[in-house]
């Protein structure tokens, strides 16, 4: 037995567990009973997400070239501190 993934215009990807060779072009989905068909994809290859591979892929690149900034990447604005009314009696330069 083997996993074949079919595609039906209506209702997306569906997975059909088939004995090996009898995976015709075209297959009747289950829910609509239309015409889906074969998709043929890479067995026992899971996709990395593309949020999870622009990370990895960064993290790589920052490793071998750090990127130099002035300021931290994506983190709150600098809020001043608030003046202490000590400050106003001090020295002006
Ligand atoms: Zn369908």
């Amino acid at each position: 037995m083997a996993t074949y993934e079919y595609r039906c215009p209506r209702d997306g990807d569906f997975e059909v567990r088939l004995p090996l060779g009898e995976a015709g072009a075209t297959l009747s989905c289950p829910a609509c009973q239309g015409r889906a068909a074969r998709v043929w994809s890479a067995p026992g290859l899971a996709r990395t997400p593309r949020a999870l591979g622009a990370a990895l892929d960064g993290a790589a690149r920052s490793a071998e070239t750090p990127e130099v900034v002035s300021r931290i990447p994506g983190g709150r604005p600098a809020v001043a501190a608030p003046a202490h009314p000590a400050r106003a009696r001090l020295p002006r330069l």
